[in-house]
């Protein structure tokens, strides 16, 4: 059977005999794998189409045991990606988040709306990296089915408050009264609204906000941790980011937690929607 969709490139993989297996997040077949066969003409015929951070129409043949590339078009190419090693290795962390969160032959729209759109503001530097990383953690999680209860406190409803605690164990949040001994991660009103952009906004809004330096690193860390929480597992590429982010900024060691030690600016452009 051939399947003729649209997808981006998540990863690739040389294997013997002149092939490569293809990892590619589709709009409505969520994961797809597939082998390309590179021969003399296939730069040609492909170019950058089958390159890892393509975006492109594919023709895919489905067969009982594998799938085979027929055709690949390139759409866009987020090449800035490529050239620059800090957004590289945030881009190889979503990617590797995507394809272990994402199901295989099925899936929302959204998810490959979301990888485009945090790829594009990555390639054109429009948003601060914590904030892209942030929003697609936390969206990615929502669009899973782990969306935490943030509309209210869990224990009275109070919607906001100067401060509030969020609580990854419960996935939820609570006010100073209710919060209790839970494991908690102090948020202040700044960061809940950014939280909740993310989670709860239309697609085309979800990184519509800008956030004070350390707010970014406050929302970087509650999205990283809830989503480690989540996934309940580690990622090579994510501990490889921040070797990278705390290096290139000439630190002789990672803070013990999160984000708060680095320098960048908050670019608070909004999003250029690409889908
Ligand atoms: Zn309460």
């Amino acid at each position: 059977m051939k399947l003729n969709t649209e997808g981006i490139v998540l990863s690739e993989q040389k294997l013997t005999g002149g092939k490569r297996l293809l990892t590619i997040l589709t709009r409505k077949n969520g994961i797809l794998r597939c082998f390309a066969r590179d021969t003399k003409n296939s730069s040609a015929k492909y170019g950058a189409a089958t390159s890892t951070f393509c975006y492109s129409n594919i023709s895919v043949y489905e067969g009982k045991k594998s799938s085979n590339l027929d055709e690949a078009v390139s759409k866009v190419f987020f090449y800035n990606i490529m050239f620059d090693i800090e957004k590289l290795a945030l881009a190889q962390y979503l990617a590797e988040l995507a394809i272990q969160v994402i199901p295989e032959g099925a899936g929302d729209p959204e998810y490959l709306s979301l990888m485009l759109n945090s790829l594009h503001l990555l390639h054109n530097s429009k948003k601060h990296e914590l904030i892209i990383k942030a929003v697609f953690e936390l969206r990615l999680m929502s669009l899973s089915g782990f969306m935490p209860d943030i509309v209210g406190c869990r224990g009275c409803g109070l919607y906001e408050d100067d401060v509030v605690y969020f609580d990854t164990e419960n996935s939820c949040i609570w006010c100073k009264s209710c919060v209790g001994n839970n494991s908690v991660l102090e948020v202040n009103k700044n960061v809940l609204n950014a939280v909740r952009t993310a989670l709860l906004a239309d697609p085309k809004k979800i990184f519509s906000f800008s956030l004070g330096q350390q707010d970014t690193y406050l929302l970087a860390d509650l999205a990283e941790i809830y989503t480690l929480k989540i996934t309940d597992r580690c990622f090579k590429t994510l501990d490889y980011y921040k070797k990278i982010k705390y290096s290139l900024n000439n630190k002789a060691s990672e803070p013990e937690n999160g984000y708060e030690k680095t320098e960048e600016n908050n670019n608070t452009q909004e999003n250029d929607d690409l889908t």
